[in-house]
């Protein structure tokens, strides 16, 4: 398992909600995102009426989550929380939709894997908040309506293209959460050392920040593994120092890559001549499948610049050379 994957691993499940900011107050950056939120909210609160649908998009780990618990505290509702996979059947939706209490927020994760025989059944329950039910099979099969109380809907998901059309259109406001900078995800470190009781200097958060590769989850592990280091090794006072000791054991780099980016973009470069290469021949060069090179391992490599994508396949740019500290090629 990658330490600086953007997944929550088991460990993460049980911090989180410990570290989880409970009000807008506290929750970091996303200046765009939390304004417009924070009008809508007010708006909906002055009309007495539920705030609109919410379409939260982004990759893993940058506080869709969390953003969801908070839209409820503002409403004054409860969260009730489920996934587009846990959903199989029209009943397990009915079953939560039928529990919803006025002003409640359903948070549906992942709700681009919701089944297109349920998505059948949200439609109508986010619309006119109502539920078509059959009862009965055969000849005497009947299809009831029932009304639901007003309740909003916040969907995550990692990939806002892989929604049915159907139902991206049925969500009023859709907002994009972006990667974090360095300073927002400083202010996050500390924010966590705080909560868990660890003294850090100022330049230890900031070398943590630089290589958590944008993602709250990330700097908060990696925040708990080089406490760990502290621990044992030192003080308990995570210096500067330390951090670099313990992050570059944990085979972190500076921009927070590890063995697994270093051999994707080192085989590029020593196999294809740093492209272009296609995505299937680099999959089959490096022994990964091309799915998990397309969804995991090259976000993070397209946004900061190291890779690119061209028609005749993906190349490494200049800055990868000065990475690490290779010559670029002359072409
Ligand atoms: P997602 O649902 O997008 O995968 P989460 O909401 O579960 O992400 O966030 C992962 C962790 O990162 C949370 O435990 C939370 O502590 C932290 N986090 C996320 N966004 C922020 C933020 N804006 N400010 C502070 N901490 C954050």
């Amino acid at each position: 398992e990658r330490i600086i994957s953007e997944e929550a691993n088991f460990e993460d499940l049980s911090l989180e909600q410990h570290l989880r900011p409970h009000s807008f107050n506290q929750y970091i950056g996303q200046d765009k995102v939390k304004e417009n939120l924070k009008i809508f909210i007010e708006a909906a609160k002055m009309r007495q009426e539920t705030l609109d649908h919410v379409l939260l998009y982004g990759p893993p780990g940058l506080g869709k989550t969390t953003l969801a618990a908070i839209i409820a505290a503002e409403m004054g509702g409860n969260l009730r929380t489920t996934s587009g996979p846990a959903i199989e059947r029209p009943g397990d939706l009915a079953a939560i939709l039928t529990a919803i209490e006025p002003g409640d927020v359903l948070f549906i994760d992942e709700v681009h894997r919701l089944p297109r025989s349920i998505e059948e059944v949200l439609y109508p329950a986010m619309e006119d908040f109502c539920l078509d039910i059959v009862i009965g099979k055969g000849p005497s099969a009947r299809s009831i309506r029932l009304d639901l109380p007003p309740f909003t809907l916040v969907g995550a998901t990692t990939r806002a293209g892989a929604l049915s059309a159907p139902l991206r259109d049925r969500f009023g406001v859709l907002s994009r959460l972006e990667y974090y900078t360095p300073e927002q995800l400083k202010e996050i470190v500390l924010r966590t050392a705080a909560i868990l009781d660890s003294e850090i200097d100022s330049r230890a958060a900031e070398e943590i920040a630089s290589r958590s590769r944008g993602t709250p989850r990330i700097a908060n592990r990696l925040l708990r593994r080089v406490r760990d280091f502290a621990q044992v090794k030192a003080d308990g006072i995570i210096s500067h120092s330390l951090t670099n000791e313990a992050l570059d054991l944990l085979q972190v780099d500076r921009l927070g890559l590890d063995h697994i980016d270093h051999k994707l973009l080192k085989g590029i470069i020593e196999k294809f001549k740093g492209g272009p290469v296609g995505l299937e021949t680099i999959a089959a060069s490096i022994g990964e499948e091309a799915g998990t090179i397309e969804d995991v391992y090259e976000p993070y490599l397209l946004q900061i610049g190291f890779l690119q994508r061209t028609p005749r396949g993906r190349i490494v740019t200049p800055l990868v050379y000065e990475h690490f500290h290779m010559e670029v090629p002359k072409k």
